[in-house]
């Protein structure tokens, strides 16, 4: 039985400091799909699990960090659809908000060193060579089978937009949104706004397009990279929720949405209706609380 929420809701987007009726600014929900699992993680498990299904492979095996959204994802999806889930972890055992939530779901974890991780398919084969039900899945998703699942964001929206924009760490959820958009509305533009630095992102994303496709890249919204913030950044995610009870991150959709205002207000996009894609991946948020100025101190 599938439990996602489907089709995420659309709706306008008002914000006073940031985004007015003039701006025509609409949000579409993916945060609110499911309660663990948000957003793009999700939608990019959905052909994993399928094939995984289809090999009869009953044992999925991940990685990600302390703070992953994806091994959440996996460890609820895991639990939800009768797999067995293991997690390997960057870095030194620690635990934390995110890591409980996936150990209550029953995933095992471990821990791996940073120059380990790096070979995620060596460290696969180490631990799992013998059992035959294992299932490698990259972290976050990523990947043509994760893309594909993107795909959906894209076909379930049925107004038109101008411009279509998503937060992008690996490229898969902007690679899915860009090949279906190609398909099924070739006059609205993809806009994807990369949360780290890395040279390579744009060559990444088109390996996993069908075609030569167009879409923009705009960089500069890394405010430092990967889970880095500003006190810039965080100053607009505050004002930003309290104005529209709508919860971002600063890793991903905190990083997004500026991006878009700071693209408005400098009036570098053509005129035209705009959709963001809340790409979910709340529960991040927990582990970055000490980031945000303490109540009282405004
Ligand atoms: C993982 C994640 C992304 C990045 O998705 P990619 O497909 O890796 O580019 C964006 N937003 C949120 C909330 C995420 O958790």
């Amino acid at each position: 039985m599938d439990l996602l929420r489907l089709p995420s809701p659309v709706h306008e987007l008002i914000s006073p400091s940031f985004f007015s009726h003039d701006d025509e600014v609409w949000i579409k929900r993916d945060d609110l799909i499911h309660p663990l699992v948000s957003g793009n993680k999700s939608r990019k498990l959905r052909f994993l699990l399928d094939d995984a299904r289809g090999k009869g492979k009953t044992h999925l095996v991940s990685f990600g960090g302390a703070f992953s959204n994806h091994l959440l994802a996996l460890a609820a999806a895991a639990a939800e659809q009768g797999f067995r889930a293991t997690g390997f972890v960057r870095g030194d055992a620690v635990d934390n908000e995110m890591l409980f939530l996936c150990r209550m779901m029953g995933m095992e974890l471990i821990f791996i060193r940073r120059e380990e991780y790096r070979d995620k398919r060596a460290v696969f084969t180490r631990y799992f060579s013998t059992d035959d039900a294992a299932y490698f899945i990259d972290e976050g998703g990523a990947g043509t089978l994760g893309a594909r699942g993107c795909e959906a964001i894209i076909e379930e929206t049925e107004a038109f937009f101008t411009h279509i924009f998503c937060a992008c760490g690996t490229g898969t959820t902007a690679a899915g949104m860009i090949n279906a958009a190609a398909k099924r509305s070739p006059d609205t533009r993809v806009h994807v706004v990369p949360v780290l630095r890395h040279a390579a992102m744009e060559t990444g994303i088109r390996r996993m397009l069908h075609a030569d496709l167009p879409f923009e890249l705009h960089c500069g919204y890394e405010h430092g990279g990967y889970a880095r913030s500003s006190p810039e950044l965080l100053a607009f995610i505050q004002t930003f929720s309290a104005e529209t009870g709508i919860l971002i991150d600063p890793v991903y959709t905190g990083k997004l949405l500026f991006a878009v205002h700071d693209l408005l207000r400098s009036k570098r996009l053509s005129p035209g209706k705009i959709l963001v894609v809340h790409t979910g991946g709340m529960f991040g948020l927990l582990g970055m609380r000490d980031r945000f100025p303490p109540p009282g101190s405004k």
